[in-house]
């Protein structure tokens, strides 16, 4: 399979290389050129990862990863992704019981396991480049963790992450560097592009991006996706639908692609917090992304979500999105009361992530729709606590991160003083 360019389907080249480029030379993300469909009952299985094997197959014809697939699924797919029906029927896909307990856990593995197999053409060290507002590195840094060959250095904003997201960036082996830079995400977030710009750095490293472009991010993700709208359909001989917490739009990308793959899903609606430029397209059909605003659902705090090309690839006319998509916005007051309310009324303790899919969910009343669940709220327990009033419990993959000793780097927002400290 080859993967093409957004913005040129003449830019052609395999898995393996759309991997460790990571962006297009013309700018544009890559995408499979074909979405190839597959009978559901040559996926039937009751195993994940078999299942990730089977999916995803197709992406890695005549790549040098077909081979190692296999431990690349064993490695994403290697905790559990339930659906859990609340007291009132609602269900929800916990994409939360991985190390660092997000979903981002699924991908950031894949990412590694498929990285570390990669042959280095060049003999250049390999760094990975992070910039991370909080959840991305926690995810990337863990999921390397058993590869010491490969560098990883994560920049994230002093000050601004918490406790124990920073515990998260900073407890992880030697290569793992966490840099604690002076400034904000979005300085982060310049030093890593430059980096990548950079003709020095460039001849010593060879440098990949871990961030939510990676096509080797979004192909697993699209397992749960597939696996879940299986199971549903099965037992309900419906299709399904999903509301996915949505920022720089990964996650949701992958429910798109698993819908163009013809799993039965049906409708896919994108909870977004105050950062809603989607919804001004979703009305208009003019794109202007706009600054990011700070909400307490900060891992979606993305004003200009990059996989929006992907989106328009698949839907270059907004009337067919429009059939198959909703978007809703929630606020940070929206947030708070949801958590309340839904353990109030379900027992159930969300993070302020999850509380905007139970928020869409509250405005676009479907019938039956699976809402996705992006964290666990012990990771945003300063958030959730005061709201619920009582403490929440750690999981055992979280307390036992909390209990590493941890280190970081302080450096001011510059490109030579991250040189320095990697050489
Ligand atoms: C990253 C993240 C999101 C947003 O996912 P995107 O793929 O960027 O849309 C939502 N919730 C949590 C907890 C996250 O970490």
């Amino acid at each position: 399979m080859k993967f093409l360019s957004t913005r040129n389907p003449n830019v052609q080249i395999t898995a393996s290389e759309a991997i460790i480029k990571g962006l297009a030379p013309d700018g544009g993300l890559y995408i499979p050129e074909e979405f190839k469909k597959i009978r559901w009952d040559d996926l039937a299985t009751d195993d994940p990862v078999t299942f990730a094997h089977k999916l995803l197959e197709s992406y890695f014809e005549d790549d040098f990863l077909k081979e190692s697939l296999l431990a690349h699924c064993k490695k994403a797919f290697s905790f559990p992704l339930p659906v859990n029906e609340l007291s009132n029927g609602q269900k929800v896909l916990e994409l939360f019981h991985g190390p660092t307990c997000a979903f981002k856990d699924v991908g950031a593995r894949f990412l590694s396991s498929a990285i570390s197999k990669l042959p280095n053409a060049n003999n250049k060290p390999r760094l990975v480049l992070v910039a991370t507002s909080g959840d991305t590195g926690g995810a990337v840094a863990a999921a390397f963790n058993d590869y010491p060959d490969i560098r990883v250095a994560i920049l994230y904003p002093k000050g601004k992450v918490s406790k124990r997201q920073e515990q998260q960036l900073t407890c992880w082996n030697k290569h793992i560097l966490a840099f604690s830079v002076e400034g904000t995400f979005d300085d982060c977030q310049r030093l890593v592009k430059e980096a990548f710009l950079n003709d020095h750095w460039n001849s010593h490293w060879e440098l990949i991006s871990a961030n939510s472009i990676s096509v080797a991010r979004l192909l697993p993700q699209m397992v749960y996706y597939a696996l879940t709208s299986l199971n549903y359909y099965k037992k309900n001989e419906i299709f399904a639908e999903f509301i996915i917490p949505t920022g720089n739009l990964g996650n949701a990308v992958a429910a798109f692609w698993a819908k163009k793959m013809g799993m039965p899903i049906d409708k896919i609606g994108l909870a977004l917090n105050a950062n809603d430029s989607i919804i001004n397209y979703t009305r208009s059909g003019v794109w202007k992304p706009q600054p990011s605003k700070v909400t307490l659902a900060n891992a979606m705090d993305v004003g200009s979500p990059s996989n929006i090309e992907r989106l328009f690839n698949l839907y270059p006319d907004r009337i067919d999105l429009n059939k198959i998509s909703e978007a809703v916005s929630a606020t940070d007051e929206d947030i708070k009361n949801t958590i309340q309310k839904v353990y109030k009324e379900l027992n159930y303790i969300i993070c302020p992530h999850t509380a905007t899919a139970f928020y869409a969910q509250s405005k676009l009343k479907w019938d039956d729709p699976i809402l996705v669940s992006t964290a666990h709220p012990a990771k945003f327990e300063k958030i959730v606590e005061p709201l619920i009033k009582k403490p929440v419990t750690i999981p055992p993959a979280l307390q036992n991160i909390l209990s590493l000793p941890s280190r970081k780097i302080e450096i001011e927002a510059s490109l030579d003083r991250l040189n320095e400290n990697l050489i």
